[in-house]
């Protein structure tokens, strides 16, 4: 028994990402970008959603709240930001665990993004959604923390076992690739951005990516041997934060 995963995209650039426990067949929806489609997708796989698993407040995020819940009856669970614009049934902070039958989901605190973004790790699934925290070649910005949370954040992902599927919310892939070429000469990098190309030129999902490929080839989680070309920095933090300003600010 285990957990099936579905991502579809959704928006202009988001991933409805819904999750089923085999065991009970429960399922969730890993935030609510577009209750129409998320519905639409359950409806279409059969699926029956008991809850809602919110990352944090942004509308793209959390929009959708009221009307899955109005249509299923699901439990909303979040951290305590979401009610800032949607229902919110629970609200839970780091190291709470959330059950979907079998299958437990730890709340992982991954602040940096908005000042009270979490992720949801299934250890049993080796899978973590991650929200606006860590994307495939990239990272969040820094619309409400500091650089130093953000890369406390991302270290705790960076822990976890390699072969972990990492859930974007995003498909920001292609312009992070273009950016990560322009700060880093290795070949991984180079490799990895040239099968993201591709894939996007034949609009596959870039989404899973792996934290073993991000800690190998992420411009953000590798900031320390790359900031030295940025500017002076004093620790991993600031490093991080210039690799961010200059994403930031970069036009590609
Ligand atoms: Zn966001
Ligand atoms: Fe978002």
């Amino acid at each position: 028994m285990g957990l099936d995963i579905h991502l579809f995209p959704c928006l202009s650039d988001n991933y409805g990402i819904l999750i089923r426990d085999q065991a009970s067949g429960l399922a969730a929806t890993v935030d609510t970008p577009d209750a129409d489609a998320i519905l639409a997708e359950a409806d279409r796989l059969g699926w029956r959603l008991a809850r809602v698993l919110n990352t944090h407040w942004h509308p793209d995020h959390a929009g959708g709240n009221a009307a899955v819940k109005d249509a299923t009856g699901a439990e909303i669970v979040g951290p305590q930001e979401v009610t800032r614009i949607a229902p919110l049934d629970r609200s839970v902070v780091e190291g709470d665990t959330v059950p979907l039958g079998a299958t437990t989901l730890t709340v992982i605190d991954t602040r940096g993004h908005t000042d009270g973004h979490i992720s949801y790790y299934a250890p049993d699934a080796a899978a973590v959604f991650v929200g606006d925290t860590l994307f495939a070649l990239g990272c969040g910005r820094l619309f409400e923390g500091t650089a130093q949370q953000m890369w406390s954040s991302l270290g705790k992902l960076a822990a976890l076992p390699d072969d972990t599927a990492v859930y974007c919310a995003h498909e920001y892939t292609a312009s992070n690739a273009r950016f990560a070429l322009s700060v880093d000469t290795d070949p991984a990098v180079a490799a990895r951005c040239a099968a993201v190309f591709a894939a996007r030129a034949e609009g596959r999902p870039t989404v899973p990516t792996s934290i073993g490929l991000e800690k190998a080839t992420n411009p953000f989680l590798r900031a320390p041997l790359l900031a030295g070309a940025l500017g002076p920095f004093h620790g991993d933090a600031e490093a991080f934060g210039l690799v961010r300003a200059a994403k930031d600010g970069f036009k590609g």
